[in-house]
């Protein structure tokens, strides 16, 4: 068996949708741990942030001996360079390629144009079955293992993703409930208060671009605002990972200008969830506030309610 005869042990940089830009590292030495920057202004260094998790290097090294270099990329289509899944063909010269490449390519060969895509290459099947590889985020705790390219599709809803502190100037970054708690203990801010199912008043400078609501120690819900030429886009976010049951919430936000004349609001029935803020302007899941509507003031009058789901 594959997991008797050879182990792999390896460390892997930031996942990405783009495979170009997938680091892949076979590696004999130990994982370097998630480089944190030090704790700006809100004072907590990052060591502690990362609370209870396990550091970088221990995670499986039991079932994994380091002691073998591994070129991950040989497990991915040498056409469309994305993780090789069964089944997996073969032209008469020995060139591989995934099942949709054999479509795309007519069942004719990359390499040699030889007819591919009748028989499979059982061994190469075989390969891709046995590697498996830890979530990226084992170093954070995270104990799920996947065959090879399956643990890119989790990791998108892995409960061990790390947050970012939404506070400016502040490199903070942790699990979620240490950034909650970090949020609170540090006093950092902009924060405001929220309860689940009451109104709060938000009234936020554009300039400051966020507004950040916390309900009593617990998570974290962001209001960013982007001013672009026509108008302000106004987004609200759940700082969490994307994992079942962490932080669902939904929100009504609404705007009402100055002397009320004029007002709109928006919601959504699940909230976005964010592991770190983007100041880049949204392209979905916005409320657009036009500048006519605000005559020149440098303010927003918002309110919103925040619902747990299911409650
Ligand atoms: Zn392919
Ligand atoms: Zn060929
Ligand atoms: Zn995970
Ligand atoms: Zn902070």
């Amino acid at each position: 068996m594959w997991s008797k005869a050879k182990a792999i042990k390896f460390s892997r940089g930031e996942t990405s949708s783009s495979h170009r830009n997938r680091q892949r590292v076979a590696s004999l030495v130990e994982d370097e741990a998630e480089p944190v920057e030090e704790a700006g202004d809100c004072g907590e260094s990052c060591g502690e942030g990362l609370g209870t998790a396990a550091t970088g290097g221990e995670v499986g090294e039991t079932e994994v001996p380091p002691g073998m270099l591994f070129d991950l990329d040989l497990l991915d289509c040498p056409v469309c360079c994305h993780a090789l899944t069964n089944p997996i063909f073969q032209c008469d010269n020995g060139h591989i390629a995934c099942s949709c490449c054999c479509i795309i390519l007519r069942n004719k060969c990359h390499s040699c144009t030889l007819p591919i895509g009748v028989y499979r290459n059982r061994m190469m099947e075989r390969v891709v079955e046995a590697v498996m590889v830890p979530c990226p985020n084992a170093k954070h705790g995270c104990t799920e293992k996947f065959s090879y390219g399956k643990e890119l599709v989790h990791v998108k809803q892995c409960s061990f993703a790390l947050c970012y502190c939404p506070a400016p100037g502040c490199n903070y970054a942790g699990l979620c409930n240490d950034l909650y708690r970090h949020y609170y203990a540090n006093n950092c801010r902009p924060r405001e208060c929220y309860r689940s199912g009451s109104n709060v008043a938000a009234w936020m400078r554009i300039s400051d671009k966020i507004f950040v609501l916390q309900e009593y120690k617990g998570p974290l819900v962001v209001i960013q605002c982007f001013e672009e030429e026509q108008g302000v886009y106004v987004t609200v976010n759940c700082i969490a990972p994307c994992a079942p049951g962490v932080s669902e919430f939904s929100f009504q936000i609404s705007y009402s200008s100055y002397f009320g004349e004029k007002t709109m609001s928006f919601g959504l029935r699940e909230m976005n969830r964010i592991q770190k803020v983007s100041f880049e302007t949204p392209e979905k899941d916005f409320m657009f506030v036009p500048h006519y509507f605000m005559a020149g003031r440098p303010d927003l009058k918002l309110k919103i309610c925040i619902h747990k789901r299911g409650e």
